[in-house]
Order: C-alpha cells, then sequence, then structure tokens
C-alpha cells in the first residue's frame, strides 16, 4: 500500500476521536497521519523492516492506550494514536504485495518483517501493489472522515489524496524512468536512484 493510504487511515483511526474526546481530535488525526507515514521512512535502508515492526508497535500501543484513556492529553493521545497508526500500517503491509522493483509480477515473497517471530511475512496481494486502483480506492475510502470531519488538516487530508491519485497514475512509468535515469547518469550517481 501506498504511505499516503496508511496516512490516510491513521488520519480515520484519529478521526474516532471526534467522538470519544473531541478536544484532542486534532492532534490525534494529526498523529494517526504521522504514525502512518512513518514505518515508510525505512524505504531508504531495509525497507519494511528497518521501521516496520507489526508485533512490537502493537505491544507498546496498548499501554500508550490505556494510558491515554486514564491521563488524556494532547501528548499522551498523540503518542497512543501515532503507535497504533504505526502498527497498523506495518500489520496491514500483509495484505498487499511483496518487496521488488515491479511488486505487480508479484515475484516476491516477502511483504514485511515479523522481528517477533524473526521472519519475513509473506504478501497476501489483496491489494496486489502500492499504487494499483484498488489501492487508491481504499486511500480515497479513508479520506472520507478527515475531508468530512478535519476541519483544520482538511486541506493535509486533500493534498494526501491528490499525491496517492497522481502516484497511482504514473505508478509503472515512473519504475522504467527510475530505470532509464540510472542507465543514464554516471555508475557513482546511480547508487542514488532508489529502484527497489
Ligand atoms: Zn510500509
Amino acid at each position: 500500500m501506498m504511505a499516503t493510504t496508511h496516512a490516510l487511515f491513521g488520519m480515520a483511526l484519529g478521526a474516532v476521536a471526534l467522538f470519544v474526546a473531541p478536544e484532542y481530535a486534532t492532534v490525534a488525526i494529526a498523529a494517526g497521519g504521522v504514525g502512518g507515514l512513518f514505518p515508510d521512512l525505512d524505504l531508504a535502508g531495509d525497507h519494511r523492516k528497518d521501521l516496520h515492526f507489526p508485533v512490537y508497535y502493537s505491544l507498546v500501543a496498548t499501554p500508550a492506550f490505556a494510558l491515554a484513556v486514564h491521563a488524556p492529553s494532547s501528548v499522551t493521545v498523540a503518542a497512543a494514536v501515532f503507535l497504533a497508526s504505526a502498527a497498523l500500517h506495518s500489520a496491514s503491509d500483509a495484505l498487499g504485495g511483496g518487496l521488488g522493483l515491479r511488486p505487480w509480477e508479484a515475484t516476491s515473497d516477502r511483504a514485511v518483517y515479523d522481528h517477533f517471530n524473526a521472519r519475513w511475512v509473506a504478501p497476501r496481494r489483496w491489494i496486489r501493489y502500492d499504487g494499483a486502483p484498488e489501492d487508491l480506492l481504499v486511500a480515497a475510502a479513508f479520506a472520507v472522515p478527515g475531508v468530512l470531519y478535519a476541519e483544520r488538516l482538511q486541506v493535509v487530508v486533500l493534498a494526501l489524496l491528490g499525491a496517492s491519485t497522481v502516484y497511482a497514475l504514473l505508478r509503472k512509468r515512473l519504475v522504467d524512468f527510475g530505470e532509464s535515469l540510472a542507465d543514464r547518469l554516471p555508475a557513482g550517481l546511480a547508487a542514488y536512484v532508489p529502484v527497489e
């Protein structure tokens, strides 16, 4: 799934605060968005391993939620929603495609690394690859609560949805472009062009 799909899901998760603690809704929605993006910051490293913790984020999110319920503040609410969003991002990556330059070819059996069991979880491919039409559809669905209710963050939700749409439209061409760019660059520079 696209990082933006995870961010929009995190924001929708944060929007639940509108019903239980509306005074913290904005901070919860923002924290959900950042927590949804966070694991994919490992894109430049060992992707879906370095910052993806499907088990550990969940283990830490549970007491963080308990703390936010018993001692609600901007900090405790933000921490709880951030961790829950990062946990759901890491776990739901198993429902997408595998690693690799062209995940739609379904050649990889690695979706996300489970540090707890020290093994790669296989991709389910419910969403075949990041930027697939079904990925954009899911992103659009998760954007609905933010568009309707996230007053101050509405523009962020719309920007994420816009970025998702452009990415989904260009997804396959981006790979070809990256490859032709890598072919034309001097070897030293080409090492910095992400091809996976
Ligand atoms: Zn991810």
